[in-house]
């Protein structure tokens, strides 16, 4: 900042010393002045263009540092939203004026204006150019083209079309929690003891998540791979709510002292968390199966904490894990592949506990 005000006020001393020069016909003075201020201007392009060079390569920086840190998918939907708005500004910014002409009834090849409201594309009264017509799919906004900005404006209608399925996403999601809620109002008025209600709804919640989840992912199984990256996003947040239904229902069945019951189910979603693992890294290539990514969506500590309180052993538990665990929407590792992994991840576990 301070150099700023510096080289400003050199461009002003030697515009002065210039203009002094001229004025008393001194041509050493002239050519001294003029020359400081040649000099002094580039330093002050120079600066001007580092700066914006800088500028890039921070935001370039802050983007890969924000996409490589772990972020919930609270966090996702947040930068999306930001991302999105601040696209929608620069799109109505760069089109701002095509907006005005439709406002004040102006032909945006020669700018007169015209008689009737313009309803649809037409040539011009005036100029016999071609005026197009759009209605912003998002804001609903219309706008008047000329034939040459009607093929720039096109151009960001992918984007457009990407941030309507986005709202879309973070619209639904809004929709989705009213209809559990609805369902969940449903059995309390029906049940007779309303601790009954929690065990059948999570069981709901759980089933519902999971059949959105299998429809998203048979939509997106033929996708090319960069796409399906993208959406496996949504997919694999799907299952993993669905997967902390599986957890959840563990518990109440271990609170309302069904031992056996919770030990299947801990099993379950186990199994459950091991194949969403897989499936991550199958349709994210960009994604490697960590053991500690695969712990988070196994919880040893909670399995663990299960057995040990429960009295089973950790060889209950995987002869549990190994019999009847259906193939995970694709037969991609066996059940004894699938028992390695929750060993792995209970082994990062104790090691972590150790530590502490
Ligand atoms: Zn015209």
């Amino acid at each position: 900042m301070k150099n700023k005000k510096t080289i400003d006020y050199l461009i002003i001393a030697s515009s002065i010393l210039l203009i002094f020069g001229i004025l008393n016909n001194n041509k050493s003075l002239n050519l001294f002045s003029f020359l400081a201020l040649i000099i002094f201007l580039i330093i002050k392009n120079m600066k001007k263009n580092i700066n914006i060079h800088l500028n890039r390569i921070s935001n370039i920086n802050k983007n890969i540092h924000k996409t490589n840190s772990k972020r919930t998918s609270l966090d996702k939907v947040q930068f999306f939203k930001e991302y999105m708005d601040s696209w929608l500004q620069e799109d109505y910014n760069i089109f701002s004026n095509e907006y005005s002409y439709f406002d004040n009834n102006c032909c945006p090849n020669c700018g007169c204006v015209l008689d009737n409201k313009i309803l649809s594309s037409k040539k011009c009264p005036e100029c016999k150019e071609k005026i197009v017509l759009r209605t912003n799919k998002i804001t609903s906004k219309k706008l008047l083209l000329s034939e040459k900005r009607t093929l720039e404006y096109d151009k960001h209608d992918g984007k457009r079309s990407e941030i309507i399925y986005f709202e879309n996403i973070i619209a639904k999601r809004q929709y989705v929690y009213n209809s559990y809620m609805s369902k969940f109002y449903e059995l309390k008025s029906t049940a007779s003891d309303p601790r009954n209600v929690v065990y059948p709804f999570v069981n709901y919640v759980g089933s519902q998540l999971d059949s959105d989840a299998y429809k998203k992912y048979m939509k997106i199984i033929n996708l090319s791979e960069q796409d399906m990256a993208l959406e496996s996003f949504e997919v694999i947040r799907q299952f993993n709510l669905a997967n902390m239904q599986y957890f959840l229902l563990a518990e109440i069945a271990d609170y309302k002292g069904h031992k056996d019951i919770a030990l299947d189910i801990y099993a379950t979603a186990a199994y459950r968390g091991v194949q969403i693992s897989i499936l991550d890294g199958i349709a994210n290539p960009y994604h490697e199966n960590k053991t500690i990514d695969i712990m988070g969506n196994v919880f040893p500590g909670m399995i663990l904490k299960f057995l040990n309180k429960s009295g089973y052993s950790l060889e209950d538990f995987k002869r549990n894990f190994l019999q009847n665990r259906h193939p995970f929407i694709l037969k991609q590792i066996s059940n004894e592949e699938s028992w390695d992994y929750v060993c792995d991840t209970i082994k990062l576990y104790k090691d972590m506990e150790a530590k502490r």
